[in-house]
């Protein structure tokens, strides 16, 4: 099974659309998204179709859904996706979840989401809290056996970059906010940021308020860069681990999973994730189709985001693309090349 899931998710449509009659190009049927040509170009039809992990639309309002398209909150999306992205980190994988598409298409509320309906992110750090303070109802955990002589002990630590033109900032170090920070290669554990600030959290208040610093620290810095968020890349990762202790013979075992977040749009760096996704997916075609996999060339070091989260792509690592993008005519054109985009990473 594949190791990448592509989801598109569209919006409903926003106040501006509805108030200018926006005309809907998009349905949505189990598995696929149908786009249509917007009046006066071609107007209506004909449909091109693309055909994903799921599919899902988020309203009445716009996307015609009526032919069975899933309707999809933000619990839905957490239950799809980040399920599976939990069930990965209890067996030490990494995992990488972005989302992407044109500004406004719903890449924030998809990853952060609002007080009331909060994104994939705060649901995955809720669950992990709950993990570890053992009030978890998740499904898939392993029952706790009362016997069991192992005592298990859990750390969060948290770390939050941005990377823009290729340099690399803390964001959890706000006085260093206009300093780039150098990445190295280690020797086994691979590429790392120098210096790089890391918090060990034990509470998602805890966990919100670094964050929330680390949002603040981003303003300033692209301010201070004269940057636009949408040219930048904020990438938050989570390291999730796992100390496991026998009571009776003292052997203990630790393991790390590593979760990284982000929400960019199609630019530069993120064409070369896509090139990145691109040659794992044709390799893992042509493991199963009795070739060498390692012929394909992965090229991770193409770009300073593909290099630093490489150990959250690929090999027993989960990634996970939310598409996110709008129902209406006038997106047409950015809608179709998010879509393919994702299509191109299937
Ligand atoms: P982006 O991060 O891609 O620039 P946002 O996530 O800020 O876009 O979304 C733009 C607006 O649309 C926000 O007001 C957001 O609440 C709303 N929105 C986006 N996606 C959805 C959705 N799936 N359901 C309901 N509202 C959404």
């Amino acid at each position: 099974m594949s190791s990448i899931r592509v989801a598109v998710r569209c919006r409903p449509f926003n106040e501006r659309e509805r108030q200018a009659h926006a005309e809907p190009v998009i349905s949505v049927s189990g598995q696929q998204i149908a786009i249509r040509n917007p009046p006066g170009k071609g107007g209506g039809a004909p449909e091109r179709k693309f055909t994903f992990d799921h599919a899902y639309w988020s309203g009445p309002s716009g996307t015609d859904a009526s032919n069975g398209g899933e309707f999809a909150g933000q619990e839905k999306l957490f239950e799809d996706l980040g399920h599976e992205v939990l069930r990965n980190a209890m067996e030490g994988y990494n995992a990488c979840i972005f989302a992407y598409g044109q500004t406004g298409s719903g890449k924030s509320y998809s990853m952060m989401g609002t007080d009331s309906e909060p994104g994939i992110v705060p649901r995955i750090c809720e669950a992990l809290f709950a993990i570890m303070s053992g009030t978890s109802s998740l499904p898939f955990l392993p029952a706790v056996d009362p016997a069991s002589t192992e005592t298990v002990n859990y750390k969060i630590e948290v770390s939050y970059i941005e990377i823009y033109n290729e340099n690399v900032k803390d964001l959890l170090n706000p006085t260093q906010a206009g300093h780039n920070l150098k990445v190295r290669e280690h020797p086994s554990l691979g590429p790392y940021v120098q210096g790089l600030t890391k918090f060990v959290v034990s509470s998602p208040e805890e966990f919100y308020r670094i964050m929330e610093m680390g949002n603040k620290t981003r303003t300033v810095a692209s301010t201070l860069m004269n940057a636009t968020s949408s040219r930048s890349h904020a990438i938050f990762s989570v390291e999730f681990t796992q100390l496991r202790q026998c009571a009776v013979s003292g052997l203990s075992t630790e393991r790390t999973s590593k979760i990284s977040l982000e929400g960019a749009s199609i630019n530069k760096s993120l064409s070369t994730l896509g090139l990145v996704i691109k040659a794992l997916v044709d390799r893992e075609a042509r493991r199963s189709a009795g070739g060498n996999p390692a012929s394909i060339f992965i090229p991770y070091r193409d770009s300073v985001l593909t290099y630093l989260i490489r150990d959250s792509l690929g090999g027993n690592s989960k990634t996970i693309m939310i598409a996110a993008i709008s129902p209406a005519a006038d997106s047409y054109e950015e809608t179709m090349s998010t879509l393919r985009y994702a299509d191109s990473a299937k």
